[in-house]
């Protein structure tokens, strides 16, 4: 169990071209991902390189900021998308999960950096939570940020759309979104 992870094979793409490559290998590497509506293939991962994904969603985000004990602390903001609109390119043996309290919650973060890229949220078990800020932002339009109210969970939750964001089909949330004329 070396300490060390030096990232050998896991460069992170900075420059336009690095990043449009990796969109381009992800894109080849995942055709089992299948895209709906205007999503787009966003490529992301942790600070160090170790964890690396890629996960289809639109190109502007509804991310959620949760006030609950542990997203306040962390000052996380995550969208939701169904398991199979996710996919771990790498770092599965380099992430750690944290949980507390009803521990259905699965809080990942990297070994290495301590960076949490995405995790499982209470909210939806069938789905993850992705972190619009840890995505190569060229494939970001915009972050719409609304709050959830997790301090009173239980309530909250009861009448939120944001359980059946993890349901394949596309469900209306509570921000418009812009509907894109079919192409
Ligand atoms: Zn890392």
């Amino acid at each position: 169990m070396a300490a060390s992870t030096s990232a050998n094979q896991a460069k992170v793409p900075t420059t336009g071209a690095e990043i449009a490559d990796a969109l381009e290998a992800a894109t080849d590497a995942t055709p089992d991902l299948v895209p709906t509506d205007n999503d787009v293939v966003h490529t992301g991962g942790c600070h160090c390189g170790a964890v690396q994904y890629v996960v289809m969603a639109p190109p502007i985000l509804q991310a959620v900021d949760c006030n609950c004990s542990i997203c306040f602390k962390k000052q996380n903001r995550h969208f939701i998308v169904p398991r199979s609109k996710f996919k771990l390119l790498q770092g599965e043996d380099n992430l750690t999960c944290y949980t507390f309290n009803t521990h259905q919650a699965k809080h990942l973060f990297c070994k290495t950096c301590g960076v949490q890229s995405f995790y499982c949220p209470r909210s939806n078990p069938d789905g993850y939570g992705v972190m619009p800020h840890c995505l190569d932002q060229v494939t970001v339009e915009r972050v719409v940020v609304e709050t959830f109210d997790g301090q009173n969970w239980e309530q909250t939750i009861q009448t939120s759309s944001i359980p059946a964001r993890s349901q394949v089909k596309q469900v209306k949330g509570d921000t418009e979104e812009p509907k894109e004329p079919d192409l």
